[in-house]
């Protein structure tokens, strides 16, 4: 069913990088979703998380992955852990991952499936506004829930040369942009629309 949530959804829709398709093809979702949504863990859906929280659909966990184009051994930070499931995704990848989330609640549950899953993803409970300044300067940093504007504080904890992938904008619509750092200062390219819950 991995195999064929990989080659229907993401492989056709241009993710390209073998890295990713594999870890997309080995963490098994439907073990981050919710029992009763088992059955449409391979759809390319967002499910409800509880707490008005979602698991990205399939396809935009790939793409904010691919776009981050770090290395096996690079630190990198995600804001918004939710099931876990974009956090396991990056670990399959060799990534050193570190993970804030807002609710305590999910961030537990989250914690002890990546635990019993066997992958070592380092979670904080706080405000990801704020990064996790401790173990920066981070290679990639992925936002997972939608601020307005980029928290400047995040921006600060990326490394020349690392890209911030991050869903921007309000109810009106998001757009997925990436912030690479070079030596002068930023450059921020787009990719496409998406829908994810606010940054609070
Ligand atoms: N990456 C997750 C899905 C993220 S849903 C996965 O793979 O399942 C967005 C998550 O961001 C929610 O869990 C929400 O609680 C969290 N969130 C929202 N605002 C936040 C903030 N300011 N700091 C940390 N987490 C936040």
């Amino acid at each position: 069913m991995l195999q064929w949530m990989v080659d229907s959804t993401i492989r056709s829709r241009g993710i390209r990088d073998p890295r990713v398709l594999r870890a997309m093809e080995s963490v098994p979702r439907q073990l981050f979703v919710r029992p009763e949504d088992a059955s449409e863990a391979f759809s390319d859906r967002a499910l409800p998380l509880g707490l008005g929280q979602t698991i990205s659909q399939p396809y935009v966990v790939a793409l904010m992955t691919e776009l981050a184009q770090f290395s096996p051994g690079d630190r990198v930070l995600e804001i918004g852990t939710g099931s876990g499931y974009q956090a396991a995704v990056l670990a399959e990848c060799g990534a050193e991952v570190f993970s804030v989330e807002r609710l305590a609640d999910l961030a537990e549950k989250a914690r002890v499936r990546l635990e019993e899953l066997g992958y070592p993803v380092q979670i904080r409970i706080g405000d990801g506004a704020q990064g996790w300044p401790e173990h920066a300067p981070y290679r990639a940093i992925l936002v997972t829930a939608a601020p307005q504007h980029v928290p400047h504080g995040l921006l600060e904890q990326l490394d020349v040369g690392g890209r911030l992938v991050v869903p921007e904008g309000g109810r009106e619509g998001q757009v997925l942009r990436v912030y690479r750092r070079t030596t002068e200062g930023f450059e921020v390219s787009e990719h496409g629309a998406v829908i994810f819950v606010p940054l609070r």
